[in-house]
């Protein structure tokens, strides 16, 4: 019978989450509802000199923002909890105590000082089959000593006991089968009676197991864990209801190679998190995608195409396209350049698929950051002139100032700057300035304000009319010189709009202006 696709994410607390973590989530989130699953949300927090406060709460509002749901876990309610790992030490025990009793695992003494003289002494120490009975353990001393040091609280650990020798299968669905013999892998520790706690590899095992866990999709850092998992199953008799394992390709650097990391980020200009995170300890603060005004949408549609494609040319998905479309199997093995280049196209795309009213409050903001009081009406209509021109921006690689469509709200300041603040001075080598006010353009731009100046009705389509019948009977060509007068400069949208947008009375104010000034 085939099973009941459940997977998880399962996020240590530690700090903002990584955008790779965002991906992989996605993944699961993608892979659960294409299969009508269950999407479950663990907090694996036994290491706690890792634990960072706020972190939890920081991983659930990105998901919500991003609108990738969880049907149990950590705030979620569900059936199989505590979802929190910390709240489950009972649990580990019991198991911890099972291997025990099976003798596939052993109580270790060894203090940190004496593994650190072991290191010193031999050449890549392992604490493994080779080493494990030249050290303080359970299997090397006389049980009453082990208990009697137990009684007396000395501080142990579990180690998993790994027979050497055999060649390990994981069955990947991206990778394969990946082969591994067990020699190379130490008796990794399992459980520290000092904090009472398991680590990450018997936590992770146990719950996936207690979770009904049947798929596990992570990132390729944890494939050199899964042969130690696979042997864990083992141990714990759950060979039958063993997850099946995806491990995701790597989030590479831009350029260049290596991880992504957030370096990178800060170099090239692109947040490596979801949200904007302030490090409690420092107080420094990371951008994350929704302050730096991407769209969840968007963010979410990038990501998804980072390891993955459907195999047809179709960029833009909705989410339901890709919960339809995705296929584990179609996973990369190799690493997915972050080309963060792209996910400024994907933000445009859908910023431009959306109504300009939509972005109108974030717009009225902008500008009022600005200095600038605008009403939403206003933002929207500017939004809707400006929302297909280009900007300057300073390329982090090169330091080169290069041109890209407007991609995001921030963009539109000072690129609309003009429809708010009249020019107040012109400069004269501007290139655009130069060119365009020549001999004859005051007198031009009088003939032009005096006709504008007899509409009553100051409509694009009756500003067109009434100038269009000027220039076909004098042969002028007023419109860059009526920008200089309207723009001051060498950017905006058509005349008529912005003429229309500004008001008769502030258009001819400024022509005025330009006509005395320039
Ligand atoms: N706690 C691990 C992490 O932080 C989970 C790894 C796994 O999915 O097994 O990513």
């Amino acid at each position: 019978m085939e099973r009941k696709v459940r997977v998880r994410f399962a996020p240590s607390p530690t700090g903002p989450l990584h955008i790779g973590g965002v991906r992989t989530a996605l993944y699961n989130y993608l892979f659960a509802r294409q299969h009508g699953g269950d999407m479950v949300f663990r907090i694996e927090d036994t290491d706690s000199n890792r634990f960072v406060p706020g972190a939890e709460t920081y991983i659930i509002e990105a998901f919500k923002w991003l609108g990738i749901e969880f049907d149990e876990g950590v705030s979620f309610g569900g059936d199989k909890g505590p979802y929190r790992q910390s709240e489950r030490r009972d649990i580990y025990k019991k198991y911890v105590k099972q291997l025990l009793d099976a003798g596939k695992a052993y109580i270790a003494f060894d203090t940190p000082e004496e593994l650190n003289a072991k290191r010193e002494q031999v050449a890549n120490f392992q604490y493994d089959a080779s080493t494990r009975l030249e050290m303080r353990n359970s299997l090397t001393m006389p049980a009453e000593e082990v208990e009697r040091l137990i009684a007396e609280g000395a501080v142990y650990t579990v180690r998993f006991k790994i027979e050497p020798g055999e060649d390990v299968h994981v069955d990947d669905i991206i990778r394969g089968d990946v082969v591994i013999n067990s020699s190379i892998l130490d008796d990794k520790v399992l459980y520290k009676s000092a904090d009472e706690l398991p680590t990450y590899h018997l936590a992770n095992i146990v719950d996936d197991h207690l979770m009904e866990i049947s798929h596990v999709i992570r990132g390729e850092e944890w494939l050199p864990s899964a042969p130690l998992h696979v042997l864990l199953y083992r141990a714990f008799g759950w060979e039958d209801t063993m997850p099946r394992f995806a491990h995701l390709p790597l989030l590479l650097k831009p350029t260049g190679n290596g991880k992504l990391s957030k370096r990178d980020g800060d170099k090239l200009g692109f947040p490596v998190f979801p949200l904007l995170w302030t490090d409690p300890a420092t107080g420094a603060i990371s951008h994350g995608y929704r302050e730096d005004g991407y769209l969840p949408e968007a963010v979410v549609n990038f990501l998804a195409l980072l390891g993955w494609n459907p195999g047809d040319d179709q960029e833009l998905m909705t989410m339901d396209d890709m919960i339809r479309k995705f296929d584990l199997s179609k996973c990369s093995k190799a690493g997915a350049k972050f080309d963060y280049v792209k996910g400024w196209w994907f933000n445009r795309e859908y910023m431009l698929a959306r109504p300009a009213a939509e972005f109108a409050p974030a717009f009225v903001k902008l500008l009022a950051e600005n200095g600038v009081t605008a009403t939403e009406e206003q933002a929207a209509a500017v939004f809707e002139m400006m929302k297909t021109k280009n900007i300057e921006y300073i390329d982090g690689q090169s330091g080169q100032t290069k041109k890209r469509n407007v991609s995001f709200i921030a963009d539109f300041w000072p690129l609309c700057d003009f429809f708010f603040q009249a020019p107040t001075a012109f400069d004269r080598e501007d290139k655009f300035v130069k060119k365009n006010w020549k001999e004859g353009a005051a007198a031009d731009m009088q003939e032009l304000h005096d006709i504008l100046a007899g509409l009553d009705d100051f409509s694009v389509e009756s500003q067109k009319a009434a100038v269009d019948a000027w220039v076909a009977e004098t042969g002028k060509k007023p419109w860059n010189t009526w920008r200089v007068c309207l723009v001051g400069q060498g950017k905006g949208p058509d005349m008529h709009e912005l003429a229309a947008f500004l008001g008769k009375e502030e258009t001819l104010r400024r022509m005025e202006f330009a006509i005395n000034n320039l």
